[in-house]
């Protein structure tokens, strides 16, 4: 059994939090939502009274955070509480400039607390199932203390490499699903105007070259890929509001580099207007909807 602190119980950390209780270990959590406070508790989750008290006594610390500047927050007032040989895991998906900072500050005042970068991939069903993908940046021996703690949260953990280096796997990912996602969507539009069948389609491309997980898993339109979102009114799945959240620090990253991405920049571009014609909340694969709406 490990003591574990977990910051932020909310439709991700949640569930994960739980699958550490469910797994044997002793969780203190803490939340700003009163909500979510008491649905970790009733998971097993020992709530404490603020994130402080939470990690006193911690083995483990993990924190899932909207965003860069809560994680940068809350590591920042949790450091000088955590045991020395406390291990910090972030698993929030966040901008690499701010994963690489907050390794930083783990290192500060003398104390070189061992951290790990850790965002997933598999969504609140990957949390709730303990299937998902963790991505991780930091050193090896910090990766191999967490690896038996993730695993119980995820099927697969993998070691991406130094500091920050899971949030670069991360983005790189799903700025593909996001281009790959508009590269089916196109496709479907293009082949209804030319008079195929949807499944026809699929049939094709799903065995050809033009085969991607977009097509084959999250089919945006009903039919050929039965559980995938457009058969339940688009509703997520992965929110369109958090593809266009990845696509930005995609881009974010690439304007910082240097990269040249000007699918990624397009994407950003294409999930922007879908984000502010209000579907924030719709399964990101609805955009299919409105590239079929457009007139240009
Ligand atoms: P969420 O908004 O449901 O949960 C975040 C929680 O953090 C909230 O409950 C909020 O109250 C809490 N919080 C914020 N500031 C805090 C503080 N200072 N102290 C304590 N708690 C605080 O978001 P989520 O869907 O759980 O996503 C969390 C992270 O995981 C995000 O970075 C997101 O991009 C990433 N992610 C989400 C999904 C998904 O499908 N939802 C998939 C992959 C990655």
């Amino acid at each position: 059994m490990t003591i574990i602190a977990f910051i932020g119980l909310g439709n991700m950390g949640g569930p994960m939090a739980a699958n550490l209780v469910k797994a044997g270990h002793s969780v203190s959590g803490f939340d700003l939502s009163p909500a979510s406070c008491d649905q970790a508790r009733s998971d097993g989750v020992t709530i404490a009274g603020s994130t402080i008290d939470a990690v006193r006594d911690a083995e483990i610390v993990v924190t899932m955070l909207p965003a860069g500047k809560h994680v940068l927050a809350v590591w920042a007032d949790i450091l000088p509480s955590v045991k020395e040989s406390t291990l910090l895991i972030d698993c929030s998906t966040i901008d690499v400039e701010s994963a690489r900072k907050v390794h930083a500050l783990a290192r500060e005042q003398g104390r070189n607390l061992a951290s790990l970068d850790a965002p997933v991939s598999g969504g609140v069903g990957g949390a709730k199932g303990a299937t998902l993908t963790f991505m991780t940046g930091g050193t090896k021996d910090a990766f191999d203390r967490a690896e038996p703690i993730l695993s119980r949260m995820g099927k697969k953990v993998v070691h991406c490499g130094e500091a920050g280096a899971g949030q670069a796997a991360k983005i790189c990912n799903n700025m593909i699903l996001g281009i790959s996602m508009i590269g089916v969507a196109e496709a479907f539009v293009l082949g209804e105007k030319l008079g195929l069948s949807h499944q026809a389609l699929f049939d094709v491309a799903s065995t050809s070259s033009g085969q991607c997980w977009s097509l084959t898993t999250y089919c945006p339109v009903p039919g050929p890929v039965p559980a995938s979102p457009a058969n339940n009114g688009y509703k997520p799945g992965f929110a369109a509001a958090l593809m266009l959240k990845d696509l930005k620090l995609a881009q974010e990253a690439a304007l910082a580099s240097g990269a040249p991405t000007p699918l990624g920049a397009e994407a950003a571009q294409l999930y922007a207007l879908f984000n502010n014609a209000g579907h924030e909340g719709d399964d990101f694969s609805g955009i299919i909807n409105f590239i079929r709406g457009r007139k240009d």
